[in-house]
């Protein structure tokens, strides 16, 4: 076997790739040669997904035009550190502006007081509100992988960097949820810290507030991880997990919220959020890349005006999906009669292969997922489901009537066995039309 320079450690499979690219890039080196590298792997991966793409990726989305325009990447390389008015460096008046800003309307949107924006993932908010409010050895108890509790909540993630131990809450495969009769008993014999629920995978919303009920005769923060749902929270639809119990949410800004990269910390407590913010910076930032804040205010001004009905058009294109794909012989996950809630459509792949596999085919017929656990899955099984989301396709224009066209093509690529370039070629054509309109 060719082994990579760059991560010998890796898998076989990502050795062979990591192999292959090092070879391939290695031709030129020069400045210039590298430059035009660059450029050539941009404009491609760009036209494929931003021009050509049907991207059901439930953890992505696109920028609005006005926050694509307020997004300054050379305001990235000009730290600005510590709290305007007392600023490390001088002359950063006019990025007061975006600091005060953003955290403003973030908080705002979801119900909170008080939101930490500086934190440049939802893995790393994850990380300081485990390093706010818990201390190493200490236990929190999070949703089970199988479940779509992340890798930063669990014991390879975030969780191992703070030294804590992590245990899984009780979950119910039938109502695809936490298991609310078992919790109390549960977290009395684990007594953790902190109490993690959102996740990965949400068809459904959480009993808030018998979560907040089971954590607090334990004294434990009930942390909502929202990083797929917050476009939805931000419109007021599917849950609203801080007016429902939460003591914190956290969320990536570059899921269903639509904004750039980035990660919040929000609640209504200004003492959680004091603590928080001391660990934020300069716990673990010094630059923070204010770049992205301009945009980050945008995208929350956005959402305060039309979010409402970008997140129900979300969760009806969802339900349309889910529907089409039934209808086109998918077995897909439910609960009773109902797939979905939320902008989330889970497929059970175990009859096309698996996830994986089945992710591979449709990115070859042009449709872009990603593999996902069900919790009703073996524990070495692979990743039994496919994840959808709709957030993108809604704000491409995508409507409940073209949900069939996307399910049909999902059907030619995965049970009918087409070749994917000749799926891909129509997909591209439903794109094109779609834009049209
Ligand atoms: C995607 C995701 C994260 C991580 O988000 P990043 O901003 O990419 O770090 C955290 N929690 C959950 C539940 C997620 O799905």
């Amino acid at each position: 076997m060719t082994s990579s320079r760059i991560a010998p450690w890796a898998s076989a499979g990502a050795q062979r790739r990591l192999a292959e690219v090092e070879a391939t890039v290695s031709a030129d080196l020069t400045a210039a040669g590298v430059a035009d590298t660059v450029r050539k792997a941009l404009d491609a991966h760009t036209a494929q997904f931003d021009d050509d793409g049907i991207v059901l990726y439930a953890g992505t989305n696109v920028l609005s035009p006005a926050a694509a325009a307020a997004h300054r990447t050379s305001v990235s390389s000009r730290p600005s550190m510590g709290w305007p008015g007392e600023k490390y460096q001088v002359g950063l008046e006019h990025l007061d502006t975006l600091e005060v800003l953003a955290p403003l309307l973030v908080a705002e949107l979801v119900e909170g007081a008080h939101a930490e924006v500086r934190l440049q993932s939802a893995t790393l908010a994850n990380l300081a509100v485990y390093a706010a409010f818990a201390r190493p050895g200490d236990t929190i108890a999070v949703l089970p992988e199988a479940a779509g509790g992340h890798a930063s909540h669990h014991a390879q993630g975030a969780p191992a960097i703070r030294g804590l131990t992590v245990v899984d809450l009780p979950y119910d495969p039938e109502s695809l949820d936490i298991d609310y009769d078992r919790l109390p008993a549960f977290l009395r014999a684990h007594r953790p810290r902190i109490v993690v629920i959102g996740a990965s995978l949400m068809l459904f919303p959480h009993d808030v507030a018998a979560a907040r009920a089971a954590a607090d005769e334990v004294g434990a923060v009930l942390l909502y991880d929202a990083s797929h749902v917050a476009g939805l929270v931000a419109g007021k639809v599917f849950q609203r997990p801080l007016h429902e119990g939460a003591h914190v949410l956290t969320f990536s800004t570059y899921k269903s919220f639509g904004g750039p990269s980035g990660g919040c910390v929000v609640t209504r407590d200004p003492e959680l959020a004091r603590r928080v913010s001391a660990v934020a910076y300069p716990g673990m930032l010094a630059n923070y890349d204010a770049g992205r804040l301009g945009a980050l205010a945008v995208t929350a001004a956005e959402l305060a005006e039309w979010g409402g009905a970008y997140a129900t058009d979300c969760v009806t294109n969802a339900q349309a999906l889910a529907q089409a794909l039934h209808d086109n012989g998918f077995r897909l996950a439910r609960r009773d009669a109902e797939f979905t809630r939320s902008h989330h459509v889970a497929v059970d792949a175990a009859p096309l292969g698996g996830g994986d596999a089945a992710a591979v085919l449709l990115g070859e017929a042009g449709i872009y997922l990603s593999g996902i656990g069900l919790p009703w899955q073996h524990p070495d099984e692979g990743l039994r489901g496919l994840r959808i989301g709709t957030q993108e396709i809604t704000r491409r224009g995508f409507l409940p009537a073209d949900q069939q066209a996307i399910a049909v093509l999902m059907r030619r690529a995965l049970l009918d066995r087409e070749p994917p370039h000749r799926v891909r070629a129509d997909a591209v054509a439903l794109r094109r039309e779609v834009d049209a309109r």
